[in-house]
């Protein structure tokens, strides 16, 4: 930081005094974090946003000061000056960048009180969720939240400053609008001056961002707001930041050429360890569902899935032939050499059996190639073999399949992997990587809603041929960190005509389309250049720099898992008055 102006409060930052200083008079401000009364000195920790200063108050030779350090506590806030001095040898700390100096307070002056914090802000032990949140300024005050938050600007100055000087506009688009589909569902806002009519408040700026390249503002970006009304999961919050940006007359090379310079360079001030510098590489959706049965692969480890359709193609095993017959699929995977108690089996299979999967079939490679396994005796000897050549199997190895259909036998065997990483420790100390998945399936077949849904959004340009809906592809991609999907885009739809065929598909009516989403067909009859962009979970890109399970860790005022925040009080019921005002009638019963 550059040094402070010099006020009555202060000259200099606690963190940044160092022995070069030793000799000077100076005056620093901030938090009580630590006290210690030796009985005679009087040692204090004082902390401000750069770091941690050692005060030391002498009876003898500032007893005035030495008085009024009596009284204080943690978190009182003060101001002090004195001399810079180097520590006696003993008391040099090395874990404290001003750990070779302190402070000799010549006068202190008392600016607040607290009384005890209800947690302690000095460490960073766990406290409950709960009372963090309850008390979020003091949260805030603790050393890893700080830093959490002074790395969440270090990443967001990083996307700005590499937008910038690559000619991108920084423009706002409005927070209370129409519903915006991303799939969720929206927040609403009540208009007084239009009686039962609501806003919505967006779910991404997308539509808007379209408009602005039809504008012709060629590059666009916002460090922008969403909000969606979703059932919260650990990863989510019902509103959370995006780095959304847009570009005029591009393919998806440009779009992922700059993503990947702009994460290039986020990854440097961050001073994050990213394994292999851009070009990241790029999985087709297939592959990455084939390969890692995710369409955010973890690619830091192997453990890769295989079809095992052309081993086993004439089994009589009842199970895989009759998956096969009914158009499903065999998938394994070979998790190595490693003693698998049953109870361990059984837990793996429990693992594929949450998502979806009816059973797993295990077998352990012997020294002679045969297999322990319940299952070899189902199988002649020339298709298991064929099933360990596939899967590389040698004697010890712990060879998983799954019979089903493709995307649940893909998507239980990819949670499986990601189970045995986490249990056998299988991703490589500090390393990180990126990959992208392109050529995505345009529409997905909603099974329990018997329509068509986009896999992206509905404004993503397909590719192929719209007789056969489940068969095009579309221009979106997606960029996973670590297994984390952090962003996504696409080229879009430019043409009216293409985007009323993408509405029909999805089961909206001309009507609904003009109803809805006019203004957008309207500005596409005016002459929209082809265009296309992305946006960047800036929560979760930040949570994984930081090392956080939470996105509710590096968000400064985040809610609960419940939607709530312990802070404010919100959401909170409002008075009867305001409710008539706008014409808003509450008939659930209050929450308790
Ligand atoms: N609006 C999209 C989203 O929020 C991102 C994009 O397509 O640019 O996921």
């Amino acid at each position: 930081m550059r040094p402070p102006r010099s006020n009555g409060y202060r000259d200099a930052w606690c963190g940044e005094l160092g022995a070069a200083r030793v000799g000077e008079t100076v005056r620093v401000a901030g938090w009580v974090h630590r006290r210690r009364d030796h009985g005679g000195l009087i040692f204090i920790d004082l902390r401000d946003r750069s770091g941690l200063l050692q005060l030391v108050f002498h009876p003898e030779s500032a007893p005035e000061a030495h008085a009024a350090a009596e009284r204080l506590r943690a978190e009182h806030v003060i101001s002090a000056s004195g001399q810079v001095v180097r520590r006696e040898e003993g008391n040099v700390n090395p874990n404290l960048p001003t750990g070779e100096i302190e402070l000799d307070v010549a006068s202190v002056e008392a600016l607040a009180d607290s009384p005890t914090p209800p947690f302690p802000v000095d460490e960073d032990g766990p406290v409950d969720e709960t009372l963090r949140l309850r008390h979020r300024m003091l949260d805030l005050r603790r050393e890893g939240m700080r830093d959490a938050m002074v790395l969440r600007h270090v990443v967001v100055r990083a996307m700005r400053e590499y937008l910038n000087s690559h000619d991108f506009l920084d423009l706002e688009t409005p927070i209370l609008t129409r519903s915006t589909p991303e799939g969720a569902r929206d927040f609403l806002v009540p208009s007084r001056m239009n009686p039962g009519e609501f806003y919505a408040l967006p779910q991404s700026p997308q539509l808007f961002k379209q408009l602005l390249m039809m504008s012709g503002y060629e590059r666009y970006y916002q460090i922008a707001r969403c909000f969606r009304d979703e059932d919260l999961r650990a990863d989510r919050q019902p509103e959370f930041t995006q780095l959304d940006l847009e570009m005029s007359f591009v393919d998806e090379d440009d779009v992922i050429g700059v993503i990947e310079g702009l994460m290039a360079r986020v990854f440097e001030d961050a001073g994050f360890p990213i394994s292999a510098p851009p070009p990241w590489p790029r999985l087709t959706y297939d592959e990455a569902m084939l390969r890692y049965g995710s369409d955010k692969p973890d690619v830091r480890f192997g453990l890769e899935l295989a079809d095992l359709g052309g081993e086993l193609a004439g089994t009589e095993f009842k199970v895989f032939a009759g998956v096969l017959a009914s158009g499903g699929v065999v998938r394994a995977l070979n998790a190595g050499a490693r003693e698998v108690p049953r109870s361990e089996l059984d837990a793996l299979t429990e693992h594929v059996k949450r998502y979806g999967a009816g059973g797993l079939v295990w077998a352990f490679v012997q020294e002679d190639g045969s297999w322990r396994s319940p299952t070899a005796k189902f199988l002649t000897d020339e298709q298991r073999d064929a099933v360990t050549r596939k899967l590389s199997g040698r004697p010890g190895d712990l060879l998983l399949i799954v019979a089903d259909t493709e995307h649940v036998a893909a998507t239980a065997l990819g949670e499986l992997r990601l189970e045995l990483a986490r249990r056998f420790e299988l991703v490589p100390e500090g390393r990180h990587d990126v990959v992208w998945v392109v050529d995505f399936p345009m529409f997905e077949w909603s099974e329990t809603d018997k329509r068509w849904t986009a896999m992206h959004h509905p404004f993503t340009a397909p590719t192929g041929d719209f007789s056969d809906p489940g068969a095009l592809r579309s221009r979106g991609y997606d960029i996973a960190l670590d297994g984390v999907e952090i962003g996504g885009g696409s080229i879009r739809i430019n043409r009216p005509e293409v985007q009323q065929q993408v509405f029909k598909v999805l089961g909206i009516s001309e009507q609904e389309a003009d109803a809805r989403f006019g203004f957008l067909l309207d500005a596409l009859r005016y002459g929209a250049p082809p265009h296309g962009g992305l946006a960047l979970g800036l929560d979760r890109i930040v949570a994984i720099l930081a090392g956080r399970d939470s996105i509710r860790d590096v968000i400064a005022f985040p809610k609960t898992a419940s939607g709530s925040d312990p802070l404010t009080g919100a959401p909170a019921p409002v008075d009867g008055a305001q409710l008539a005002e706008l014409g808003v009638k509450v008939t659930a019963p209050p929450r308790v």
